[in-house]
């Protein structure tokens, strides 16, 4: 199929970018890698008045550190963040669930923001910045707001963004020093959208017996479903990874679909979970000793 008909914009600015959004709203859609937007254009599932290419706005496209996080621009691909020594270093949860997003050929061109944009329950990017607590950097002609990921994502394609915002750039708490990651995922094929997605963090502070933990659940309901919190270091690491994605199978509410049941995804979820889990805790009880 081919698209309805729309009109085409490159603005040269965020401004003259902020300023069409502001124009059009709903009858809008923002252009950025289009691995998403193009199936939806041609399918006609998206029939805008107007496409905004933002493909020339060189402000949107940095990686910015500072003290607490990464600054990612919304042009920023999903390649260029795996291929970035600064994210590996900064950011090793991201960079381990990108190497599940689709394939080289659509990282390449694919942004982090259009898949928060988009904000499929099943994707990767956004469970990752629902675990890590990061925040999505709205702004529009009425100004610049940031709204943490968790506020952010309200449903199954659907945010907290406002028709005339556009997402200008994602926020990323670095990860502490010593920290534990792991990500695990199961697709139909490699490449596709997750069945289930599991994200996990862990961290122990040098001279603590604390251990805080983050696990991140995709794919399961309609948008990442988060579960945090702080144990005393048990002596089993495994029995603790156990038990808490076993407490995570009890608490979520499974979605079914023509690609797996709600029973097959709570099997997933405390298989995964338990193994990313227990790889996360052992880096992070590693880490500290
Ligand atoms: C073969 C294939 C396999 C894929 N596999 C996966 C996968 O396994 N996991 C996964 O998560 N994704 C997957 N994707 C999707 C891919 O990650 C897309 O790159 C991503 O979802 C959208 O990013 P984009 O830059 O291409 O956005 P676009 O397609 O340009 O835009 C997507 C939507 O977001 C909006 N948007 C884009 N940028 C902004 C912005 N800055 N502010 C506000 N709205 C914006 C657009 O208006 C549009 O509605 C796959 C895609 C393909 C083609």
């Amino acid at each position: 199929m081919k698209p309805a008909p729309f009109e085409y914009c490159r603005p040269e600015s965020l401004t003259e970018a902020l300023s069409l959004l502001g124009e059009y709203g709903d009858e809008a859609e923002i252009l950025a890698g289009g691995l998403s937007l193009g199936p939806l254009l041609n399918t006609r599932m998206a029939r805008p008045t107007v496409v905004i290419d933002i493909n020339r706005l060189d402000e949107l496209a940095g990686i910015e550190r500072s003290d607490s996080h990464l600054r990612l621009g919304a042009l920023v691909r999903q390649a260029e963040v795996q291929d970035s020594a600064e994210c590996n270093e900064l950011l090793p949860l991201l960079v381990a669930a990108l190497g599940y997003v689709g394939h080289y050929q659509t990282r390449s061109r694919g942004t982090l923001a259009g898949s928060v944009a988009m904000a499929d329950p099943s994707s990767e990017i956004p469970l990752c910045l629902a675990i890590l607590a990061g925040e999505v950097e709205l702004t529009s002609g009425r100004g610049v707001r940031q709204v943490p990921a968790d506020e952010f994502f309200q449903g199954a394609l659907v945010t907290a963004r406002a028709d005339d915002e556009m997402i200008t750039a994602l926020l990323w708490p670095l990860d502490p020093p010593g920290a534990g990651t792991a990500f695990e995922e199961i697709s139909e094929r490699p490449g596709d959208f997750a069945i289930v997605s599991v994200a996990a963090w862990a961290q122990q502070k040098p001279g603590e017996r604390l251990l805080s933990y983050g696990v991140g659940l995709g794919g399961v309901e309609d948008r990442p479903h988060c579960l945090r919190g702080e144990v005393d270091t048990p002596d089993d690491l495994a029995d603790l990874a156990a038990e808490i994605s076993q407490a995570a199978v009890r608490e979520i509410s499974p979605v079914s679909d023509q690609r797996a049941g709600a029973d097959y995804r709570r099997h997933l979820v405390g298989h995964l979970g338990c193994r990313a889990l227990h790889r996360a805790l052992q880096q992070a009880a590693g880490g500290a000793a």
